[in-house]
């Protein structure tokens, strides 16, 4: 987090329906105005969350996708439109949360993430997001996370059901290799088992609301796994534990 300063009369005006909830106030603003947010993937997931960041004035914001908009991405990527068919998501992500709000420091990455870029962008991070729909990616954003203890906050979503869990990475809490390891990962992705489109929409903004509340100082569970049936419209909360055996997150 960079130095927080005082909101400036205009940003006052802009951010004021956040400034006027008592658990947030300016305080809670000025923070979220210093703060710096790595969101990873944007397609369904990160589409839904980074609008709320930027406009939110999260101060930097880092948008990391190598992959290039294709006509069915529009169905649920709804930062984009037609004419982005072919462009760099990234780049076509970073041009529309600009237009929605020119005060963050957007930069966009169009190169795949490996494990020296995670060590060039997440150490300073105040909070990482990950919006990707691949296992291998995923764990290297985990251990990257827990080597700089930074808050991670993991997002899923296929056919109609989605998960969204935020992990502090603090030395007492669990990481997202704890999770893999009770539960096992099944990778699945919705190019072969389909997404239902707005629910990538809740599941992203739930990543947002953990983001932003954690950078404004309010309380996020850690390990708190938050399981969402679209059919059944259905919500199941439950808690993971810190993996005994797990090599990650173990001091
Ligand atoms: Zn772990």
């Amino acid at each position: 987090m960079r130095d927080i300063t005082e909101l400036t009369h205009s940003q006052s005006m802009r951010y004021s329906r956040h400034v006027m909830l008592p658990q947030l106030s300016f305080e809670g603003q000025e923070r979220i105005l210093a703060s710096k947010v790595v969101v990873i993937g944007a397609g369904g997931l990160g589409c839904a969350a980074l609008p709320y960041l930027a406009s939110s004035g999260v101060g930097h914001l880092v948008v990391a996708d190598h992959d290039h908009i294709e006509t069915h991405n529009l169905q649920r990527q709804t930062l984009f439109t037609e004419a982005d068919v072919g462009r760099f998501k990234a780049v076509a992500a970073q041009e529309r949360l600009q237009a929605l709000n020119p005060e963050p420091h957007i930069d966009a990455f169009t190169c795949k993430v490996d494990p020296l870029w995670l060590e060039q962008h997440l150490q300073d991070a105040d909070a990482v997001l990950d919006c990707t729909d691949n296992l291998a990616t995923r764990l290297l954003i985990n251990s990257a996370c827990v080597r700089h203890r930074v808050p991670l906050i993991s997002g899923a979503a296929i056919r109609f059901e989605g998960q969204v869990i935020s992990f502090l990475n603090t030395a007492e809490s669990p990481c997202y290799g704890c999770m893999s390891r009770y539960f096992g990962e099944q990778e699945l992705s919705c190019m072969e088992a389909g997404i239902f489109a707005p629910l990538v929409a809740i599941i992203g903004n739930l990543q947002a609301l953990d983001a932003l509340k954690l950078i404004a100082g309010l309380p996020v569970e850690s390990g708190q796994l938050t399981l969402f049936d679209g059919l059944s419209s259905e919500w199941q909360q439950l808690k993971v534990p810190k993996h005994p055996a797990c090599d990650i997150c173990r001091a």
